[in-house]
Order: C-alpha cells, then sequence, then structure tokens
C-alpha cells in the first residue's frame, strides 16, 4: 500500500514547482500517493468555499501534506470557516487559515547559503522557528471610520511556551548549539516582554543549548552584518516572517528557503518560504529548490533520514556545480531542468 501524502498546487508558480517536487521525491522509489486536496480556486470550484472543511478534514487524517503557494489578494485576504460544532474561525488569510484550522504552530524555516552562488553570505546557516498561530496576524482588526484601523498584536503565554519549546527540541534534535529568541521588548513591553520572558522560562529547563535574545531590528542588521552571530531563531509570526524573507535574499533568492508547518499528532504541512510570484508564473522559470528542500524536510519527518540527506545533498551538488541554475540565480534553466539535475545525484 502507497503512502498517501496530501497535495495543494496552489497557484501562480505552485503547479510548476509542485510537478518538480513530486518527480524528485518519486525519485525516491518510496511509494507515495499523491492525494490532490481542494483548496483555493479548487476549493471554490468543487465546496463553494477556498477552504472547504471536507478539505481540512481530509488534511488531518492523511497527516502529512505538501502545499504550494496561493495567491491571496491584498485588501480582501479574509477567510471565514464555519465549524460543525458552530464555532467560526475567521482568519487574515487563506495561508493563515490552512495553518490554523489544522492547528500547525510552529515553521522551522532552515536557511544556508550556497557555495559559489550567495557571495559573502555562503556560510549563512541559521534556523528561523516562526510562531504562526497568533500575533498581528490572528485577525483581529478593524477599522474605525474612514481614516484609522486597529490591529491586536496577539500574544499567549501557551503559544509562546510552545514554540520556545519546539526551538529547544529543534535546536537539540538538529545538534544545533544556540537558540536565540527575537522581539521587540523595549517598545512592545507587554506582548513582546510576554514571549521573552516565556522563551527565557523555557531556557531555563534547556540549559543545555546557550541561548540568548536580540531586538528584532538589531537582528535584521546583524544578519546583514554578521549572521554568524545565529543559529536557530525563535520568533513570533511577523518578525519570524520577515527575517526569514531577509535571510533568503541575502543567501541569493527565496526560491532557496524551504519551510514546514508542524502541528500536534505527527500532523506536518510543508511549504516553501516564498509566495506565489505571479509576476513569473505560467514561464517554467520558477525555481523549485525551496519546495524540493521542503520535500525533504517531509522525508526527515517520515523518519526517512537517508533519503532526506540525499535529495539535500543532491541540490547542493547541482547548486554548487551550478548545473541547473534558474534565473533568480543567473541560470537560464527551466524548474523542470533542476528537478531532473537533482535526480540525476540521488544515489544512496
Ligand atoms: P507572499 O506574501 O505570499 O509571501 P510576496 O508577494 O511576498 O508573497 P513572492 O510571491 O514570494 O512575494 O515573490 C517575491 C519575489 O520573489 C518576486 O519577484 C518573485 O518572482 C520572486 N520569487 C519568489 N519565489 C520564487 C521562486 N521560487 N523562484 C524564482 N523567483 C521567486
Amino acid at each position: 500500500m502507497g503512502i498517501s501524502v496530501g497535495v495543494i498546487r496552489g497557484n501562480g508558480i505552485g503547479p510548476e514547482i509542485t510537478e518538480a517536487t513530486l518527480r524528485v521525491l518519486e525519485a525516491t522509489g518510496i511509494p507515495f500517493e499523491w492525494v490532490p486536496v481542494a483548496v483555493g480556486d479548487e476549493g471554490m470550484k468543487r465546496y463553494g468555499h477556498p477552504l472547504p472543511q471536507e478539505s481540512v478534514r481530509l488534511l488531518k487524517d492523511l497527516k502529512i501534506a505538501i502545499k504550494a503557494p496561493l495567491l491571496v489578494d491584498k485588501f480582501k485576504g479574509r477567510v471565514t470557516c464555519e465549524h460543525e460544532d458552530g464555532g467560526v474561525g475567521i482568519y487574515p488569510s487563506l495561508n493563515n487559515a490552512i495553518r490554523r484550522e489544522l492547528e500547525l504552530f510552529v515553521d522551522p524555516r532552515p536557511i544556508r547559503g550556497v557555495k559559489g552562488i550567495s557571495g559573502r553570505y555562503e556560510t549563512l546557516d541559521v534556523h528561523i522557528m516562526r510562531e504562526i498561530t497568533e500575533d498581528v496576524y490572528s485577525g483581529i482588526e478593524h477599522r474605525i471610520g474612514d481614516d484609522a484601523a486597529e490591529c491586536v498584536k496577539l500574544t499567549t503565554r501557551r503559544a509562546a511556551i510552545r514554540v520556545a519549546e519546539y526551538s529547544f527540541d529543534y535546536a537539540r534534535r538538529n545538534k544545533r548549539r544556540k537558540v536565540s529568541c527575537v522581539h521587540k521588548a523595549n517598545a512592545v513591553s507587554m506582548a513582546d516582554g510576554l514571549f521573552l520572558s516565556c522563551f527565557r522560562e523555557v531556557a531555563e529547563r534547556n540549559r543545555d543549548i546557550e541561548s540568548d535574545d536580540y531586538m528584532v531590528d538589531a537582528t535584521a542588521y546583524y544578519l546583514a552584518k554578521c549572521p554568524e552571530k545565529f543559529d536557530v531563531i525563535v520568533a513570533s509570526n511577523q518578525y519570524g516572517d520577515i527575517l526569514s524573507d531577509l535571510a533568503a535574499g541575502l543567501v541569493g533568492s527565496l526560491g532557496l528557503a524551504p519551510g514546514a508547518n508542524v502541528g500536534p499528532d505527527g500532523r506536518i504541512v510543508v511549504e516553501a518560504s516564498h509566495g506565489a510570484a505571479p509576476d513569473i508564473a505560467g514561464q517554467g522559470i520558477a525555481n523549485p529548490i525551496a519546495l524540493i528542500l521542503s520535500g525533504a524536510l517531509l522525508l526527515r519527518h517520515m523518519g526517512e533520514q537517508k533519503w532526506a540527506e540525499c535529495v539535500e545533498n543532491a541540490v547542493w551538488k547541482v547548486l554548487e556545480e551550478k548545473e541547473a541554475l534558474t534565473p533568480d540565480l543567473g541560470g537560464t534553466a527551466k524548474t523542470m531542468d533542476v528537478a531532473n539535475a537533482v535526480i540525476s545525484h540521488m544515489t544512496i
């Protein structure tokens, strides 16, 4: 019997990079069975909702899924999900709705530089743990007349402790030496102050791993100036979102930054850190590396450590030897050329 994995093909460059990633995962010989999950336009077409409860149930049953980026309209991204028990979830975007309907709480984003491609950031190696259930993306905001608006930066002890604990566990599992908490507790003393004090509480219980903390503005500066200061970073939702794009830019492209949304009971939805890149969609030139590396995160989650390393090593080889680089990295290769080059190096 095959291993069922949910697949959300997304839009923009989503379908192109999904195709490339599925081909790479199939090259492992693991008997995957791809299960299409109707979300976004597909959800609207089949069920009249961008995130139908049928799809939420399917994703919960499958436990593991690959998700390509989904286009979210600026100004009108809000999604409302009605639950069977009569409850309602209101979310600021479809991506946020998927994470929260599935109770996914942390998005680990490992970003590393590539020899010969990332210039002075070749040795950058930072793993950002982004909290993904609250903060200013909680969807608690409203207009006050025509000329003002208010947005709540929700921070709870439960979520802050949970993401800090995950970060120290992650550091231990991945043989990392330090976890740094990112905040702005001098200006946002209540919300970020709580996030920081929860982090310190968890750090006390994990003294085998070093810990420290930085203001978010200083973190941006140090990431650009001396990224070796950082190892594992834990950050609230928005800071994590912004800093991971920054780190991806420093190493050369958003197309190099993988990610995974992790939740309870072994639930995981892997996805690239980047968006649907509508400016280059449909041309077959999107860089599939971020989603391919996210596929490696899925393999590791499944206990397929050797295959995860094999995919990662094949990716580094293709990049370092500049065998197939898409235009974002200065090359002329097509999306599928990259996938085929990665496959050609996959042996264990
Ligand atoms: P979101 O808000 O959904 O994260 P965004 O509007 O911030 O999306 P992206 O869609 O991530 O932005 O795109 C930002 C820039 O990076 C665009 O110029 C896009 O073409 C480029 N980009 C993003 N992903 C890739 C990729 N996989 N390959 C090549 N270029 C990419």
